[in-house]
């Protein structure tokens, strides 16, 4: 300031004396007054130069003013330069926050007072089927059109969540989607979106399986308990008296067998998979469940089967050596039960072209017609219900195995022709098969 001051000072009086010099006063207060312009003319001059740049707000350079406002100029830079910073701040943080949000696996929507998207994550997008750029701006109401959300809308009751269908693989297969609405600010709305269509699927399955569970314990509970009945009302005969006392024992022992089975899948679907295991002698294994074989076919039919183990290469397999046993038992067991008597069943090892290799049971029974295939390894599937109950089945055995060669990082495979018989696989990938060498 005091330098502003000399600087008009210094102007004012060389004016005055160069007004001197012309002798008259007249003159000196003129070239007084002229200094003093000279000198408001700079200072303007100086003044609109900040200004200029003031109005492009570069916080990095300043204009190249001396003086007062060189200054005045300074310290607006760094006023600038600090609003930079936190504006850049606030906004890496907000890209921080939407990028957390567009992570989200639930859907996230912001809709303004009017009800008009503001801003959207693709999940959300995906859940309700509207495409993230183009329908910013767009009412809510006119792309989500199910009647159960045009209705929550306009109660404006959002206490509880709703259901509607969203956009799902095939028209004919649309998930499910659970939204609920939550007000905030003024008037604004936070519109939140699940996908719960695997739960739901999970809950119709876990309803059927307890459905299926009651209704295979209900049928033998039914037979036990009319035979209880029968034997405390009537006075038998020792021969009726043991004939009814063997069928009892026969239901009860069906139901052993479906908890049984019941027990083991829940072991399979609860333990986490298997490591590497031990390596197993598959030639051991097989021996192990032809042997059992042949004792269920003796005890089923007459003439038994032809039971054959068809000779490959020496295998070694790694896994679980009990699992495995129940898997490749299961596959036996239903050759035998499901082929008449004298039919011819194989069973063995082998190495596949494409590395693995896999455990075969081939049968000369019924066979399984096409439309029967994607669905035999479902928990209580069955194609021949009778025969399955007649010869002790529980539907399960096949949820079994599949479950087994799933933990073994393979798969089940079957391939079936009507009237001529079927091929059940157990196909084991290539890390847990290897030829044993021998010599
Ligand atoms: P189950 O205890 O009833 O045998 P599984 O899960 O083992 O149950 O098999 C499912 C169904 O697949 C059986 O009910 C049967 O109808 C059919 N099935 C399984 N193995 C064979 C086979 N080797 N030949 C013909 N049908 C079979």
């Amino acid at each position: 300031m005091i330098r502003r001051a000399i600087e008009l000072l210094l102007l004012m009086l060389g004016g005055a004396v160069w007004g001197w010099a012309h002798e008259s006063a007249h003159w000196t207060l003129a070239g007084a007054v002229l200094g003093g312009l000279i000198w408001v003319a700079f200072d303007s001059l100086r003044a609109q130069r900040v200004l200029r740049w003031l109005n492009k707000a570069d916080g990095e350079r300043s204009p190249d003013v001396a003086g007062f406002w060189g200054d005045v100029a300074d310290r607006c830079r760094k006023h600038i330069r600090k609003l930079d910073k936190k504006a850049q701040n606030s906004e890496a943080r907000l890209e921080d926050f939407l990028a957390a949000i567009q992570a989200s696996p639930n859907g996230v929507v912001l809709l303004d007072a009017a009800g008009r998207i503001e801003w959207s994550n693709l999940t959300a997008a995906s859940h309700l089927g509207f495409v993230n750029e183009r329908d910013l701006g767009q009412y809510v109401r006119n792309l989500v059109r199910a009647p159960a959300f045009v209705a929550y809308l306009s109660q404006g009751d959002f206490r509880q969540e709703i259901q509607i269908d969203g956009p799902g693989p095939r028209p004919s297969q649309p998930s499910k989607i659970s939204l609920q609405i939550h007000p905030y600010g003024k008037k604004r709305k936070l519109m939140l979106t699940r996908d719960v269509t695997a739960v739901q699927l999970a809950e119709t399955m876990r309803r059927d399986f307890v459905a299926n569970v009651s209704h295979e314990i209900r049928t033998p509970l039914t037979v036990l308990s009319g035979f209880v009945e029968t034997m405390q009302s009537i006075p038998l005969e020792e021969g009726d008296r043991h004939h009814y006392l063997g069928l009892m024992s026969q239901q009860a022992h069906r139901m052993q067998t479906l908890v049984s089975d019941l027990l083991t899948l829940s072991r399979l679907e609860g333990s986490p998979a298997p490591g590497p295991g031990e390596w197993i002698d598959s030639e051991e294994l097989l021996t192990h469940v032809l042997q059992e074989a042949q004792g269920l076919s003796h005890a089923l039919v007459r003439p038994p089967h032809h039971i054959q183990a068809l000779a490959g290469p020496a295998i070694w397999v790694s896994g679980v050596k009990t699992e495995l046993l129940s898997a490749m038992s299961n596959l036996l067991s239903n050759a035998v039960r499901y082929t008449p008597g004298g039919g011819r069943i194989e069973a063995g090892w082998r190495l596949r072209a494409e590395g693995g290799g896999e455990f075969f049971v081939t049968d000369t029974g019924p066979g399984i017609a096409p439309d029967h295939l994607p669905r035999l390894t479902e928990r209580f599937y069955r194609v021949d219900r009778s025969r399955s109950r007649e010869t002790g089945g529980t539907g399960l055995g096949l949820a079994i195995v599949k479950h087994v060669a799933q933990r073994h990082g393979g798969q089940v495979e079957v391939q079936s022709t009507v009237g001529e018989g079927s091929t059940f696989l157990i196909v084991l990938p290539a890390a847990r098969v290897r030829e044993r060498v021998t010599g």
